[in-house]
């Protein structure tokens, strides 16, 4: 029986991925379609539909955690980056599973569309 969300099906490695690090709590895999020379996305491992959904505190501090040494390891820490978590409808969320986009290697302009 397939897993229930597509990045819940990436985590359990039933479909592939880039991935760039792992810790216990959460992965990160590169984006499908990069938006950034760096776009890379930061999971739980247990799913949760979006930030909304993220009852542990220490869940989004692993995320975060993560999200910032991506950034060190992909060498944009010190030029610079962004981290995202798309929210729901208005927020553009298109993939139900609590997400961070980690972004850089580009100057990246604001405010947001
Ligand atoms: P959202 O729009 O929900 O904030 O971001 C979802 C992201 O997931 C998008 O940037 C999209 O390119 C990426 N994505 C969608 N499907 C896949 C996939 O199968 N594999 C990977 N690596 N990324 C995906
Ligand atoms: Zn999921």
């Amino acid at each position: 029986m397939s897993a229930p969300c597509l990045f819940c099906r990436i985590a359990s490695g039933e479909i592939p991925a880039a991935i760039v690090a792992e810790r216990e709590s959460c992965l990160a895999f590169r984006d499908i379609a990069p938006q950034a020379p760096v776009h890379v996305l930061v999971i739980p491992r247990v799913h949760a539909s979006s930030l909304n959904d993220v009852s542990s505190p220490s869940v989004l501090a692993d995320l975060l955690a993560l999200a910032r040494d991506v950034a060190q390891q992909e060498g944009v820490a010190e030029s610079g980056y962004r981290v995202v978590v798309n929210t729901n409808d208005d927020g553009g969320q298109s993939v139900a599973h609590v997400h961070l986009h980690v972004l850089g290697g580009r100057a990246l302009r604001w405010p947001p569309g």
